[in-house]
């Protein structure tokens, strides 16, 4: 990379762990994260072939594992096969994620309680045991950051996916909780809070409410990937090394703290 030391946001010989790469937000880090010198590890669940058309883009510099990061033992798997190969980690991004439609004024209690479940077990738990797992091989060999993908949802509540809106709550807490105890370990976490991004996750929401979601950003757009990447990048940067649990908001002014 052609940058001096002032300006740099080199990652050579650093190894990054993304899940939930195989499209979207995740997909695009990983493609910045390479192009700044990382080795991009391409976590995801199900799409087979979305993730090796990420890695064949990105070539020699990414590799891609399956595991479902919910599954607090394939959480274990994903991270030891990444220390055992290369290491450590030098970066987790934790960005998979699930975003599903549970009102508070359905009429099935049970699917009310699998949403909560299912959205804590991805959107949370996994952040959580994956950077724990992490921190292990991180104190090893000097340190690490953790960068959690929460969302604007984690400040201003959502009236159709309330675990969502908790669930990105927790992770910007669980940021803040890493960032005071593990600095010691010069491990730092921060966190990103998008508003609406275009992507599969978002396209229902997109196509429903288009107009009225665009009308509450200034900015008069919805957000790429590249917006979100981008930042991500900056944090997981030398650039970013005295930020320690922080939450940056990516939305184009539609939302303040
Ligand atoms: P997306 O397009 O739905 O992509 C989700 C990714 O997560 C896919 O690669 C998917 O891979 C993977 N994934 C799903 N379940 C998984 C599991 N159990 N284990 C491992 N990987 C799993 O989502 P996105 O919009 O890029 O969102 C990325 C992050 O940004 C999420 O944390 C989301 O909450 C946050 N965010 C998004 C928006 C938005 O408007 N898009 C706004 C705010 C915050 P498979 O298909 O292989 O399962």
């Amino acid at each position: 990379m052609d940058a001096n030391e002032l300006t740099t946001l080199d990652l050579s010989g650093k190894t990054v762990v993304i899940t939930g790469a195989s499209r979207g937000i995740g997909a695009e880090t990983a493609r910045r994260m390479a192009a700044a010198g990382a080795r991009v590890i391409i976590n995801y669940h199900s799409s087979d072939a979305a993730a090796e058309g990420v890695v064949r883009e990105i070539g020699e510099r990414a590799v891609a594992i399956r595991a479902d990061v919910a599954d607090p033992d394939a959480v274990k798997t994903l991270i030891d096969e990444v220390v055992e190969r290369f290491g450590t980690i030098d970066v987790l991004v934790n960005n998979a994620a699930v975003f599903e439609y549970n009102p508070f004024d359905g009429d099935d209690y049970e699917a009310w309680q699998r949403g909560w479940k299912r959205t804590f077990d991805l959107n949370v738990f996994a952040a959580a045991n994956a950077a724990w797992l992490a921190m292990r091989a991180m104190r090893r060999t000097g340190g690490g950051k953790i960068i959690n993908v929460a969302s604007r949802a984690a400040w201003r509540g959502e009236t159709e996916f309330a675990d969502y809106g908790a669930s990105k709550a927790a992770l910007v807490n669980l940021t803040r909780s890493i960032a005071r105890a593990c600095a010691k370990d010069n491990i730092v976490a921060s966190c990103v809070a998008p508003g609406f991004i275009e992507t599969e996750m978002a396209k229902p929401e997109l196509v429903k409410h288009y107009d009225e979601i665009v009308n509450q950003i200034p900015l008069r757009r919805v957000g790429s990937v590249g917006d979100v990447a981008g930042a991500i990048l900056f944090l997981a940067s030398p650039m970013g090394d005295y930020l320690n649990g922080v939450t940056i908001d990516i939305n184009g002014g539609s939302w303040f703290q």
